[in-house]
């Protein structure tokens, strides 16, 4: 026996390096990283500890390329309104009275927990006090790409928009090489709520510091009509002008992209961010995910926060990708189940730039697994589990969920924070809303 190994049997292996599920396969682990990957009647090394995974599938944890964690805060709070009154009267408001490192800390918390809960081992995050949403990370063990926001008025936590890109640095400074399951980044708003100036200076700091720089871009028709008015250029030339398009820069939501956007994203090595959840409930449009990833464009599956999607289910996030971009295309073929299984595994790493260590089980990466327990009634029989990982299962199937080979959810049960005392707190905070 090999101590610190653990060995997941059974069951059907996806290790997402291929379109192959491994029936009756096994996964070791050791010392945080995925050890091999065994089909069925292979010789099986002993292992410390055995998980039986019988009837489940065995998967890489899925990669949220999009969220605002503390967002859950306002979860149902303002619903069926567009984009602009919902962020202008509702969301910015409510941000302006009740955002505080407290309330952040209690949002992020619960987020981390419905996130792992559902099968979700990394989440790429942008917020204020997001030093407060790290703490979160830490206490709960999700792994996460955290940015703190930077928008030119004043924001929660930064009063005076002159110091927000310094205070972004500061963040990341305060994270880099610190706990390894944190990679800070920036988050710049958009474009139409920073300055040519902040944009540039964002990027340059992410430079520096050698992280990845996030922006929302074309969520709303509006947006790039404004600026097409006002400039005559695309929002994607004017973060090219700024140099700003590199594969260290994540393109989030892309609603209203021309071809040429298209090209000049794929040329720059970019990657995308699809949100169809949030995106078709604020009536945003959708993305041509589908021609982004045909350009050669990384695109993972975010979620947005609670507050436009309104949960942070990513296989609910799967099962709207599917259905919407093949009833848009009027094409039954489209976006078939594999391909939406990567965008939230493999290609959602790379999106977010840890395609190297996450996103798969190929030896040597992070030890983040999930168990989808398909012993249920909704999931029967198992002619295809990737067919049911799509359009049947919920993260409410989710069984069990390893982080960095450690295990963090258990038969259903989060093993490192106390779920109900945070709900507890996020109905104190939310009694003050409304
Ligand atoms: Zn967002």
């Amino acid at each position: 026996m090999t101590r610190g190994t653990t060995l997941i049997k059974g069951g059907w292996v996806l290790p997402m390096t291929d379109r192959e599920v491994y029936d009756g396969g096994a996964v070791l682990v050791k010392d945080g990283v995925v050890g091999a990957v065994f089909r069925a009647g292979d010789t099986l090394p002993e292992a410390e500890t055995v998980v039986n995974a019988t009837g489940c599938v065995v998967m890489p944890g899925l990669v949220n390329t999009h969220c605002h964690s503390p967002m859950s805060l306002f979860r149902g709070l303002a619903d069926d309104m567009p984009l602009a009154s919902w962020l202008n009267e509702h969301i910015f408001p409510a941000e302006a009275a009740h955002i505080n490192p407290e309330t952040v800390r209690a949002g992020a918390l619960l987020s981390c927990a419905e996130m792992l809960l559902s099968g979700t081992t990394t989440v790429c995050d942008g917020y204020f006090y997001e030093g407060e949403v790290a703490e979160a990370v830490v206490e709960t063990g999700i792994r996460g790409v955290l940015a703190h926001g930077v928008i030119d008025f004043p924001a929660p936590g930064v009063p005076d928009p002159s110091v927000n890109v310094e205070k972004a640095a500061a963040f990341v400074e305060a994270w880099k090489d610190r706990f390894s399951l944190i990679t800070p980044s920036i988050f710049c708003h958009t474009p139409y709520t920073c300055s040519e100036k902040t944009l540039s200076a964002a990027k340059e700091a992410c430079r520096l510091l050698g992280v990845l720089f996030q922006i929302h871009v074309a969520e709303t028709e509006d947006e790039v009509q404004r600026l097409k008015e006002e400039r005559g250029i695309s929002p994607y030339q004017l973060l090219d002008d700024l140099h700003i398009l590199d594969e260290s820069t994540l393109l989030i939501h892309n609603v209203w992209m021309n071809n040429g956007d298209m090209d000049l994203v794929a040329r720059r090595g970019a990657t995308a961010s699809h949100n169809p959840g949030s995106n078709t409930k604020l009536a945003s449009g959708l993305c041509p995910a589908q021609a982004l990833m045909d350009k050669g464009i990384h695109v993972g599956l975010g979620t947005d926060g609670a507050a436009s999607n309104n949960n942070l289910d990513l296989f609910n996030e799967m099962q709207v990708t599917a259905k919407l971009h093949k009833a848009y295309s009027l094409d039954p073929v489209a976006m078939d189940a594999w391909t939406v299984l990567e965008m939230a595994t493999r290609e959602g790493a790379k999106a977010i730039g840890l395609g190297g260590s996450i996103g798969s089980l190929l030896p040597g990466k992070r030890a983040d697994i999930i168990l989808v327990d398909m012993n249920k009634p909704h999931l029967t029989p198992t002619h295809n589990p990737v067919s049911h990982l799509v359009y049947a299962a919920s993260g409410a199937d989710v069984r069990d969920v390893f982080v960095e080979g450690r295990q963090v959810v258990k038969e259903g049960r989060l093993l490192t924070v106390d779920v109900d005392s945070v709900m507890a707190e996020v109905n104190r905070i939310a009694a003050f809303m409304g």
